[in-house]
Parts: structure tokens; C-alpha cells; sequence
């Protein structure tokens, strides 16, 4: 496993390991648990040669005081990477990426006006302007991201089909810890209180998708956010049942499409966000 910091030293490696077969490409922002892992044994078992980015990139943080506070592990990372059989990290600076300042704008129309895209202005656009240039550093044939990050992953796919990029966008889906809640790199920055009391984030998910049709969307939405406020620890920013496809709000069952159910929570100042399938 070779960790490489600049882009030429990417490319060298690359371009000495290509001939071997498909590049699969996962980017992280690093702070890596079981669920950034997932993706990386996926991607080494689907491709011969696989990068693994770890860069937290400051273009999408909405939140100053987010950017700072986000853990960075590089050691660890390398540790648990080592034993997935990946074979290069791209760990660069900020200024290798973005030796002037990206002044590009993204368009992604009604996918990116609601739920992440509402609550973090610039936040999609700062992903697609890493995501976009991390595509071109490294030229994967395929690359993988998770379903903890729906709309992100809506997001991606449109990126990719108005760019016209010859990548396959792979979909992983969520791990979650034994309690339930979604893992994530913010987890580390709970207490270990609010970490138990975060477990009632998916605990309720669970229940609503449970619940499902007996109760009419509005009433859903409206008894999951009631439930997880309850709890002194947590206040939900959002909860949204969408169509998975568009991410517009479903008003009722009967529509014809996947309908997902998002959502954002306050856990002190750290901020989760999860989502459960209802079809
Ligand atoms: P991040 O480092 O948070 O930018 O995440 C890097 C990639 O890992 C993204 O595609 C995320 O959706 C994915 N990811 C993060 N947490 C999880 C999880 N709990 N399960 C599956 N994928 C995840």
C-alpha cells in the first residue's frame, strides 16, 4: 500500500499499476470506521487497483467551526486500511487540490434545494468541485459511495451524467453501530451520553418504517420528529419522506416511487444525518 500526497505521485503509481486491470476509487474525508470500509472491500474485490482519498476538504464545509472541529487520524486510517488490500491513499494538502480558489458553480436544480442542499448552502457544490476533480486525478472506472449519504449520492450520479464521466457510481449500503445508530465519522466527537441517547435517531427510523401506512406521511413525519425531540439530548433540523429518484416530498403513499425518509439531528453540536427506505 503506497500513501501518496501530490498528484504526480498519484499519477506515477497509477499509471506503473494500469495495465493490471479497472481502477475502483473511494473518497472519504477520513476519520475512517467500519462503514468507509465496507466501500473500500467492496470497491478491492470488484477491481484490481484501488485509491482510497482521504482529504476533508474545506470547500464543502458551510460551517467553520465544523471544518475545524472534524477529526483527522491519518495513522489509524492507514491501519485499517492496510488490512483491506487497497493498494494507494491520496492524503493531499488543501493548496495540491486547490492551488486556486475552485470558482466553479453546480447546477443540480431541485435535487440540491431541499434537506442538505436547503440546510448547508454551498454545501453540494463544494462536493462537486472536490468529487469532480478527485474523478479527474485519478480516472477510475468505478467509484463508491454510501447510502448514509443519499442525497449526496443523488447528487454524485447527476454530477456525473451532465459531465458525460464514463464512471460507474456504485451505491453501498449503511453500516450502523450495535445500537443502530449510522456510523460516522462525527460520532467520535459525542460524549458517550449523547452517543447512547443518538440511538433513538434510528431506533425511531425503525419504527416509523414499521409503522408505515398506518399512518398518513404528514402524521409520520410529524410523530418521528415529536419522538426524537422528546429526548433532551437531540432536535431534528429536518425530517423529510422524499421520492428517491428527485428527493421532492411525497404527500401521500400511494405515489408511485421508492419513498426514503431523511433526516438531520442536532446531538449537542454535532450534527447526523440518516435515512431509511420505506418500499
Ligand atoms: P465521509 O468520509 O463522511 O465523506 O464519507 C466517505 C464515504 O463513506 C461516503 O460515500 C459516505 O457516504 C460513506 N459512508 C460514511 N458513513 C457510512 C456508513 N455508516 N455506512 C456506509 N457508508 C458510509
Amino acid at each position: 500500500m503506497f500513501l501518496v500526497e501530490t498528484i504526480t505521485e498519484l499519477q506515477n503509481k497509477l499509471n506503473g499499476l494500469k495495465k493490471t486491470g479497472k481502477i475502483g476509487f473511494v473518497p472519504t474525508m477520513g476519520a475512517l470506521h467500519a462503514g468507509h470500509i465496507s466501500l473500500v472491500n467492496q470497491a478491492v474485490s470488484e477491481n484490481q487497483i484501488v485509491v482510497v482519498s482521504i482529504f476533508v476538504n474545506p470547500t464543502q464545509f458551510n460551517d467553520k467551526n465544523d471544518l475545524d472541529r472534524y477529526p483527522r487520524t491519518l495513522e489509524s486510517d492507514l491501519k485499517l486500511l492496510e488490512k483491506t488490500g487497497c493498494q494507494i491513499i491520496f492524503a493531499p494538502s488543501a493548496n495540491e487540490v486547490y492551488p486556486e480558489p475552485d470558482i466553479r458553480k453546480f447546477n443540480f436544480g431541485p435535487l440540491e434545494t431541499v434537506m442538505e442542499g436547503k440546510h448547508r448552502p454551498g454545501h453540494f457544490n463544494g462536493v462537486a468541485q472536490v468529487v469532480s476533480k478527485l474523478f479527474d486525478f485519478v480516472k477510475p472506472d468505478k467509484a463508491y459511495f454510501g447510502l448514509k449519504d443519499f442525497q449526496q449520492l443523488a447528487i454524485i450520479n447527476e454530477m456525473v451524467r451532465q459531465l458525460r464521466l464514463d464512471i460507474e457510481i456504485i451505491a453501498c449500503p449503511i453500516v450502523r453501530e450495535e445500537s443502530g445508530l449510522a456510523m460516522s465519522s462525527r460520532n467520535e466527537l459525542l460524549t458517550l451520553e449523547e452517543r447512547k441517547n443518538a440511538a433513538l435517531i434510528s431506533e425511531t427510523l425503525f419504527k416509523a418504517k414499521e409503522l408505515g401506512y398506518q399512518k398518513s406521511v404528514h402524521e409520520l413525519e410529524s410523530w418521528v420528529v415529536e419522538t426524537i425531540n422528546k429526548n433532551p439530548f437531540l432536535t431534528v433540523e429536518y425530517f423529510e419522506i422524499v421520492d428517491s429518484q428527485q428527493l421532492q416530498p411525497v404527500k401521500n403513499w400511494e405515489v408511485d416511487c421508492t419513498k426514503v425518509g431523511c433526516i438531520a439531528v442536532f446531538c449537542g453540536k454535532v450534527r447526523l444525518i440518516d435515512n431509511i427506505v420505506f418500499n
